[in-house]
Parts: C-alpha cells; sequence; structure tokens
C-alpha cells in the first residue's frame, strides 16, 4: 500500500518480499498441496500460508508478494468506534472524524462491497442465529471480491472495473470457498491486483524472495537522517543465498505484526538500530479471538460454497462471530480440529477430552470416526471465528529458548489470554445441535492451552512517547528519521474485527503526512 502511495508522490520506490509472486493459475487446488501451501522454505515448502506455534498464542500469516491478502478471506471491516478510546492510541489523534476517509480510500482501492453472495454455510448461521435469538444481528461481510450481479452466475472477464482502465482486468467471483487458498480465478482483490500493481506500472521494483536481513543508518548520522543501507538474503535459497545490498533515503517496515517485530529485535540488538524502543514486544493482540466450529458429516449441501467468510452474527454485545470455510477438497485443516471439550484449560481438560473420545467411541463408533475421516471436511465443516474487542494482550520477547539455546527466536511472554471464549463454545454447541452436527474445536488449543489466531496484531504499537511505543501518531519510528511501521504491528487495540482494513487504512493516512518528493 505505502509502495502505492510513495510511487505516486515521486519517490522511488523498492519492495522486498520474502515470500513469491503468485499467479491465480499458480494457486494449489487444494491444501493437500502442502508444497504450494505452506511457507517454510527450508524444508522445500514455497506457499504462501504460515503457522507459528507459541506458548501463548498460535498464528497463521501469510507470506507473498501482496502479503497476507493473499490467503485471507477478503472480509474488510471497519471496527466499532470504542476501539479508538481503547490502548495507547487513545487521545493521539481525533480518530473518529480522521479515519473515516482514510477507511474510505481503502475501500475504493481494495474494491470492496457487501458481499452478494450467500452460500449453505451462511443460511445456515442465519437459521441458527433466528432459532437461538441472535437473528436480527446477522449481516453480510464487506468483501474485497469482483462479485456477478445478483443471480447471475461468475466466471465472467471484464477489462479494470476498479481504476479507470489502469489496473488488470478481473474475472467475477464463481463461489467456489477457496480464497484462503489463493484466488485460482482472479476475483479476489489481493493487493497485488490493486495496490502493488499500480505502483509497479508507475515504477516501483519488486524484489520476491527477497528477506530483509539487515537495516543500518548510513555515514555515521546514527539517526538515520542521511539514509540507510538494507541487507538482504534469497530466501528461498539453500546455499547460495545471494546476500545484497541497497541504499534509500527512508524505510516502511510492513512484514507484519511478527515479521516487523522478528526483524527490529535482530536489529536492536545487534547494534544496527539500538534507538528502537524498548516497548518493541509489548502488548501483541490476537483480537481476543477464539477459533471453534462444527461438522456436519452427511450434510445435503456442501458448505464449502460461496465466500471464503460471507456473513456474521453477534451472540452478544462483545461477541462477533463470522463463518469460515474452505475450498471442496482442502481437508487437510481437519487434523488441527477435535470434538470441543468444556472445563478449565490445563490437564483436567485434557483429562476430559480423552474421557470424551473414548465414551463417544465407544457409545457411536462409527459417528465418531467420521468426524475424523479427512476426506469431506471441508464440504461438511464451518469453522467459526469468534472475536471481542475486548482488553488482553502478551508480550514477544527475543530470547534464546531452552529447546534451542544456540540461537534467539521470538518468544511469546506475559500473562497468558483467555485460551478460549466461553460464550463462542456454547453457541458452537448450540449451533451443532441445531445442525444435526458435532461441536469442535482446536487441537492446539486443548493440548497445549494456546488459542489459535490469524489475526495478530502490536507489538510496535503507536503512543505519544518511546516510553509507550514504537511508533507516533503517523506510524514514524521513535528515535529515527524517515522509518515507518505500516502493519499491523501498531494496532493498539484489540479490534473485534477482521484487521486488514483498519491497517490499510492507517498505512493511508501515514503516507497522507509524507510530503511529495523534491
Ligand atoms: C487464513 C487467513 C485468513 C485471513 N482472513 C482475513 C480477513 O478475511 N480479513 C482480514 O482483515 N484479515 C484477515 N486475515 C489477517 C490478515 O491477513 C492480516 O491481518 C494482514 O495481512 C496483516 O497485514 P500486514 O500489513 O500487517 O502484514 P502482511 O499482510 O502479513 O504482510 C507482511 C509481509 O511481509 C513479509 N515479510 C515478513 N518479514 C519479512 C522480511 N524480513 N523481509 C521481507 N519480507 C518480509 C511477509 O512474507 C508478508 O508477505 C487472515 C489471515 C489468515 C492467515
Ligand atoms: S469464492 Fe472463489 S472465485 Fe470467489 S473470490 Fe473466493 S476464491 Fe475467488
Amino acid at each position: 500500500m505505502s509502495a502505492h502511495r510513495l510511487v505516486e508522490k515521486g519517490y522511488r520506490v523498492a519492495v522486498m518480499e520474502m515470500g513469491r509472486r503468485w499467479r491465480p493459475e499458480d494457486f494449489p487446488r487444494t491444501s493437500w498441496s502442502i508444497h504450494r501451501w505452506f511457507w517454510r522454505p527450508k524444508l522445500g515448502l514455497r506457499g504462501f500460508f504460515n503457522m507459528r506455534l507459541f506458548r501463548r498464542a498460535t498464528i497463521f500469516h501469510g507470506c507473498a508478494v501482496g502479503g497476507g491478502s493473499i490467503t485471507y478471506a477478503n472480509t474488510l471491516l471497519r471496527p466499532p468506534d470504542k476501539v479508538w478510546d481503547m490502548g495507547s492510541w487513545a487521545g493521539l489523534a481525533d480518530w473518529k472524524s480522521e479515519m473515516p476517509r482514510h477507511y474510505d480510500t481503502a475501500c475504493r482501492m481494495l474494491g470492496v462491497v457487501q458481499n452478494r453472495i450467500l452460500g449453505p454455510a451462511d443460511n445456515l448461521l442465519k437459521r441458527a442465529a433466528e432459532s437461538l435469538g441472535v437473528g436480527h444481528t446477522f449481516y453480510r461481510t464487506s468483501v474485497a471480491v469482483f462479485q456477478p450481479p445478483e443471480g447471475e452466475p461468475g466466471g465472467n472477464t471484464f477489462p479494470d472495473p476498479y481504476f479507470n482502465g489502469e489496473g488488470p482486468e478481473r474475472t467475477t467471483c464463481v463461489a467456489c470457498g477457496g480464497c484462503i487458498m489463493g484466488c485460482r480465478y482472479g476475483a479476489k482483490n489481493s493487493l497485488d491486483v490493486n495496490y502493488l500493481y499500480l505502483a509497479e506500472k508507475r515504477g516501483a521494483r519488486v524484489f520476491p524472495e527477497t528477506k530483509v536481513v539487515g537495516v543500518r543508518p548510513l555515514a555515521g548520522a546514527s539517526d538515520g537522517c542521511a539514509g540507510y543501507e538494507v541487507e538482504t538474503v534469497r530466501s528461498t535459497a539453500w546455499i547460495r543465498h545471494n546476500r545484497r545490498r541497497f541504499t534509500c533515503r527512508g524505510i516502511v517496515f510492513a512484514a507484519s505484526a511478527l515479521g516487523t517485530m522478528e526483524l527490529l529485535f535482530k536489529l536492536k540488538e545487534n547494534g544496527s538500530l539500538p534507538a528502537i524502543s524498548d516497548q518493541l514486544g509489548k502488548h501483541v493482540r490476537t483480537n481476543s479471538e477464539s477459533l471453534v466450529g462444527l461438522r456436519i458429516p452427511g450434510y445435503a449441501e456442501d458448505l464449502s460454497k460461496g465466500i471464503a467468510i460471507g456473513c456474521g452474527i453477534y451472540i452478544d454485545e462483545h461477541t462477533h462471530v463470522e463463518p469460515v470455510r474452505y475450498p471442496s477438497g482442502s481437508d487437510t485443516m481437519m487434523f488441527l480440529t477435535t470434538p470441543l471439550t468444556g472445563g478449565q484449560p490445563g490437564p483436567m481438560r485434557i483429562a476430559l477430552w480423552m474421557k470424551n473420545l473414548v465414551v463417544s467411541l465407544l457409545r457411536h463408533p462409527l459417528k465418531t470416526l467420521r468426524l475424523f475421516r479427512p476426506s469431506g471436511w471441508a464440504r461438511e465443516s464451518i469453522i467459526l471465528l469468534c472475536m471481542q474487542a475486548l482488553e488482553g494482550h502478551i508480550d514477544m520477547r527475543w530470547e534464546r529458548p531452552w529447546f534451542w539455546p544456540w540461537r534467539k527466536w521470538l518468544v511469546s511472554r506475559g500473562e497468558r489470554i483467555p485460551t478460549f471464549i466461553p460464550q463462542a463454545n456454547r453457541f458452537a454447541e448450540q449451533f451443532a445441535q441445531f445442525a444435526g452436527g458435532t461441536a469442535m474445536s482446536m487441537l492446539p488449543e486443548i493440548l497445549f492451552n494456546v488459542p489459535g489466531t490469524a489475526h495478530c496484531v502490536g507489538g510496535c504499537i503507536m503512543a505519544h512517547s518511546r516510553d509507550h511505543g514504537v511508533v507516533d501518531y503517523s506510524n514514524r519510528v521513535f528515535g529515527y528519521k524517515n522509518m515507518y511501521v505500516c502493519d499491523g504491528s501498531v494496532v493498539a487495540a484489540n479490534l473485534g474485527v477482521n484487521p486488514s482494513l483498519t491497517i490499510t487504512a492507517l498505512a493511508e493516512r501515514a503516507m497522507s503526512y509524507i510530503p511529495p518528493a523534491m
């Protein structure tokens, strides 16, 4: 996003991205193509999706030219106004009057519209919500998808519908439910077909498979006023890492909450950027999120059809629930799910989970075994993404873990955040009962007592001084000149909705303060 705005202002821009560049035809058909889905280049996996296990949270994130937008579910929502009164950004700006115009710009650039396609999972959630007394909260999501007119089939290609012909041609959505696996039809408005596409067209250079490993101020000006040297390596290389050095006047870190924290911790510790605030890694948030779901073996309709997230409901004032789907055949997520278990987190919950499994196997062997059959998982399952705009955070540090003492890693510390949302679990059970299925939760949640999230934010939060945060009200890094952070790490509160639109709007705002190049 920043690349586009900077090029427009007349700057020469290079985008370093450690992930690969993807074309619609290159995306995997299903999640069984692990090597084209998962990102672990040292193991030969060169996909666009990553999962990292920490003691306090399991974090899912994207890795590609276009960042997380390549794997995200295109749901772009505005958070409630109250989030601007929470956390360290409260009072830094008149957010409630400033942000709407940046949200509008972000929505225009990302082609956000109200979802017109309700799939079987959305309709089922709607009926369940009505029967459970929260039907009035049902809404259609705002999505970054090029949709056909209501009632018309998708799959038709049109010249650029968004940027007066300057953008690429687009094909209308066929409701295959595959957004999270990358859109094979060219209907999803990921960043590579809007912001990055326009930036490249106007001269920005994108370096895919290029990982930034070093950033240091040039020519003895320790605050960076003389510019920076950026060091990169080839992220997908096993042996010849092709180490390169670039110089620039300014830097925008946009490597996601985890990526930016990791890089800045390294650079602060090795003396390249020692003035980075000690608040680095503090106030990392998981959007107070929990992932539960249900599986309905033998369900008459195909629950994988529709848009990845087509609708949402509120089961109470604070708890927002969205049904998420994977495309038909993408059944590997089954290995991360297990029947939902109540109880308090810890060994007793594991014991209860095992007891429930054994009892269920003895009482209903076939029904229980069908829950663990990978085949058909995506067609028969709905993941429920539950989010709350409530306070709660963890910290990240740069330490040597006991099991790998010869190098430092990002590790999670601080108070535990709730492993699950009791109201969400209750809703999943009621929904499963309504639909004739079984409520499910995430296996790491039960085994390791950690919540799962695809919405990790914070760690370089905005604040009024370096004693409280890493960047100021316009994303400038405290202690350095011409250095910005424009990604999820600056977010200073749990948003209670999917965060990408807010991350984009905040980046739009930050770029709006930068003067045109001389
Ligand atoms: C499966 C899934 C579904 C999601 N669905 C939604 C949704 O529907 N709506 C929503 O709002 N959000 C969704 N999200 C979350 C969303 O993807 C992220 O919140 C968002 O992309 C974060 O944006 P960002 O700018 O912080 O970083 P990212 O978009 O993650 O981009 C950071 C990029 O930096 C690269 N990088 C990291 N370190 C380096 C380095 N050292 N050198 C070079 N490159 C580096 C990474 O490879 C990555 O491509 C989803 C996430 C997942 C995993
Ligand atoms: S539902 Fe299918 S066609 Fe539509 S945006 Fe998602 S992946 Fe693309």
